[in-house]
């Protein structure tokens, strides 16, 4: 059983029943969950939570799932770290780092997403689902759907990384590359969908994934002792994660779960090269202006983003901000976020990195703000985007090793 009343438009508030829907039917706008929160305020408390194991179940009452989830079980109860090193050369003294890079079963905050998503599918019985993505939820939806065994249909830009492909087709999944970039994809998933009686996560399982993103921001406030953060820098592609990390805050101030009030600001993060949500807040609006994508960060490579709208809204109102940065900057931030914390991310997390720098650089994030940063996806999918020096190779011979460590880092 579940707390779940049903779905209803985010813009003229239409209500539907649970079921496969990508949107409002009279307006077209994405579609929430409706939750009973004075029902599950009288079942979930700090201690009910912490008696659970560590994985994103944990909130199971603020998750749109009927039954005892199949699938996912290993997913969420990811590392909060304090990042004093990385802080160090930002100029802060409240830096903490939510390491998504290391989720289970596919190294990326999509785990959290798919997991609700294929659990859902099988409580429709569907005969399939599928996917459009960027990489990183084609990997979890090919995980995940072979866990429930189920085909899945995953649909991917023709240029996409190999890591991301590879990490895609060893699951035995039905892999389609698509001459075009993700907004033809997803157009194309879209037509699909309406077509054969499959469930696409991100189409018209899309009300119930994104709640899977609430589980990040859930653990960030558990994780920080019941509080929320002043300042959380996320990366942002279809705009869904950052406005569901938001969400999560406010259901646990409502629930009583926090220690004051959510006074949050969220920062959103994109590439230059794609850049159609930071576009938007900077011009002071809620409108997206679609862009044709061009970055080396692909998995943020929406032109066209879902919840673009609801992005730029929730950074204006919470009294965040927006910026982008260009591909040498996301290079740069990749391997500082490795040289300082030792932790190797993705393209979107050097987007993260090099973004949040930008925010202490401007002074809209200051010093003492208790900030976080989403680091959502693991660097080793990634490699093309990071070219390094290849090592120097020597004869098994102390002489050339002496001389090796003289001539490249001056070690007498
Ligand atoms: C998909 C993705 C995001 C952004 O997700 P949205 O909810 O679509 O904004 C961020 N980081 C990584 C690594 C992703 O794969
Ligand atoms: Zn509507």
């Amino acid at each position: 059983m579940s707390f779940v009343i049903g779905l209803k438009c985010r813009e003229c508030g239409g209500e539907y029943p649970t079921g496969l829907r990508a949107g409002c039917e009279e307006c077209f706008a994405p579609l929430e969950v409706v939750y009973d929160y004075e029902g599950i305020s009288r079942s979930l408390s700090r201690e009910t939570i912490q008696s659970r194991e560590k994985n994103m179940w944990r909130f199971r009452e603020l998750l749109p799932i009927e039954e005892d989830p199949q699938v996912g079980l290993a997913t969420g109860g990811t590392p909060l770290i304090r990042a004093d090193r990385l802080a160090r050369i930002f100029g802060a003294k409240n830096l903490y780092i939510k390491n998504d890079s290391v989720n289970a079963p596919t190294l990326s905050f999509k785990d959290r997403v798919t997991a609700v998503a294929i659990n859902k599918a099988r409580e429709f019985g569907l005969e399939a689902v599928g996917c459009a993505s960027t990489g990183n939820l084609a990997n979890s939806v090919a995980a995940n759907a072979a866990l429930a065994q189920l085909p899945a249909y995953i649909l991917i830009p023709e240029n996409l990384e190999q890591s991301k492909v590879t990490a895609t087709s060893i699951y035995g999944s039905r892999v389609i590359r698509i001459r075009g970039n993700y907004d033809d994809v997803n157009r194309l998933c879209t037509e699909i969908a309406d077509r054969f009686p499959w469930g696409f996560v991100n189409v018209n399982l899309r009300p119930f994934y994104g709640e899977g993103s609430k589980t990040f921001g859930h653990e960030i406030a558990e994780q920080l002792g019941w509080r929320a953060p002043d300042a959380v820098v996320v990366p942002m592609a279809g705009g869904s994660l950052i406005s569901k990390i938001h969400k999560a805050l406010k259901e646990f101030e409502r629930l009583g779960l926090l220690e004051g009030e959510v006074r949050t600001r969220v920062y959103g993060a994109q590439a230059s090269g794609c850049n159609p949500i930071v576009d938007a807040v900077k011009r002071g609006s809620n409108d997206i202006r679609p862009v044709k994508p061009n970055t080396i960060a692909k998995s943020l490579a929406i032109g066209n983003p879902a919840d673009g709208y609801h992005a730029a809204d929730i950074i204006a109102r919470s009294g965040g901000w927006a910026e982008d940065v260009t591909d040498q900057e996301i290079v740069a931030g990749i391997r500082l976020l490795a040289e300082t914390e030792g932790i190797f991310t993705e393209t979107a997390g050097g987007v993260t990195v090099a973004v949040t720098r930008k925010l202490f650089d401007q002074g809209r994030i200051r010093p003492e703000d208790l900030t976080v940063l989403a680091i959502t996806g693991n660097g080793l999918k990634t490699q093309e985007a990071v070219q390094l020096e290849p090592p120097v190779v020597i004869e098994p011979r102390f002489g050339q090793f002496e001389q090796a460590i003289s001539e490249q880092w001056a070690v007498a």
